[in-house]
């Protein structure tokens, strides 16, 4: 499939789902070829603003591509994608890939046998302002990550622990290199009958801890993951598209880039505080991370983030989740 056109469908296309029929309309190496939504009328209206089909019937579509997105409500992921997997397409499933760990594995496992793939919708790993900490050589001692989000109906259908959390979940796990060893999670319902605010802290085998705190009540949006570790201080605004790193260096000539402070005595020896705040390119995320779908199903790439990472995000939010229920009662 290297250097064919990949036959494309979107399923579901709601508020997110529009948004990934544009970016396949456009894509140089994806033909829109149609869109199945189980409202008709809405399936039909954006087929035709990206000038494609929509089909009545899910199995139609699938006879047509070699690959879709899964965007409907996250109840029906699992449903969906396993038809779509069983008829041997790729899969892009937005997150959270399932509802619960078992129908996730059950995909992950359906997906082995049908020899295709599952990629998973955590678009926050694209974020360029997450990107640009990758050359920084990164080894967290500690990091504390936030989301904060005012009130809309919009993913509470999911505790917020599903809805927003997972997002730094996803980010966590890509940026700790270890196993998790132990969590405590605190929450509150408010505003709807699932979690509307949750903290958890999550100590992993190599020593390092996390604190994540999500809240969809909240008066400003707030997207701030800070990170430590022994010389260096980094904050990353993924709202802003902000990056800004501190480092203990001890020769300022080889960070020319950085602004230094004055020097002092650190450990035995004179050393400076360089600033750096690297330029952060304007991408669209979500361009990206379809991009890099279509170029995995060509195999000239592999899934940003896969099925296998998609489920582990899972496996700590549900894990999470229920700490928060049994705290509550
Ligand atoms: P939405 O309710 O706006 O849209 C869902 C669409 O799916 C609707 O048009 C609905 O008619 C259709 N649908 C429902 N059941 C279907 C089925 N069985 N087959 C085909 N179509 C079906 O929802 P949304 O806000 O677009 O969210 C969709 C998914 O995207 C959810 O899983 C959500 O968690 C995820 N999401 C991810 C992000 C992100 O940052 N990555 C952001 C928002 C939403």
């Amino acid at each position: 499939m290297r250097n064919e056109i990949i036959k494309v469908g979107v399923i579901g296309v709601g508020h997110l789902g529009q948004h990934h029929a544009k970016h396949y309309a456009s894509l140089p190496d994806a033909d829109l070829v149609g869109i199945f939504d189980t409202d008709t009328s809405r399936a039909s209206s954006i087929a035709s603003q990206n000038k494609t089909n929509s089909f009545s019937k899910l199995s139609s579509l699938l006879s047509h591509v070699d690959a879709v997105s899964i965007v409907t409500p996250t109840q029906y992921h699992s449903d969906v994608a396993e038809i779509c997997i069983k008829a041997g397409k790729h899969v892009f499933i937005e997150k959270p890939i399932t509802k619960t760990l078992g129908e996730a594995d059950h995909l992950l496992q359906l997906a082995i046998q049908n020899k295709t793939f599952i990629q998973v919708g955590h678009i926050e790993r694209l974020n360029p302002a997450l990107l640009a900490l990758q050359p920084y050589n990164v080894n967290p001692k500690f990091i504390e990550i936030q989301r904060l989000a005012p009130y809309t109906i919009r993913g509470t259908d999911v505790p917020v622990v599903l809805d927003l959390m997972i997002h730094d979940i996803d980010i966590l796990l890509s940026l700790v290199n270890s196993p998790v060893k132990t969590i405590r999670a605190s929450g509150l319902s408010i505003l709807t009958n699932s979690v509307d605010i949750a903290h958890a802290r999550i100590r992993f085998n190599n020593g390092t801890v996390a604190s994540i705190l999500s809240s969809r009540i909240a008066k400003d949006k707030v997207r701030r993951v800070k990170v430590f570790q022994k010389n260096l201080y980094a904050t990353i605004d993924l709202l802003l598209g902000l990056t800004e790193v501190y480092k203990i260096v001890d020769n300022p000539d080889n960070n020319q880039d950085a602004v230094m402070t004055v020097p002092f005595e650190y450990e035995g020896s004179e050393r400076f505080i360089a600033y750096d705040k690297p330029p952060i390119p304007q991408t669209d995320a979500l361009q990206m991370e379809l991009e890099n779908f279509i170029k995995s199903v060509q195999g000239k790439e592999t899934p940003i983030v896969s099925g296998k990472a998609g489920r582990d995000a899972l496996k700590v939010a549900i894990e999470i989740q229920n700490l928060i229920i049994q705290d509550i009662h």
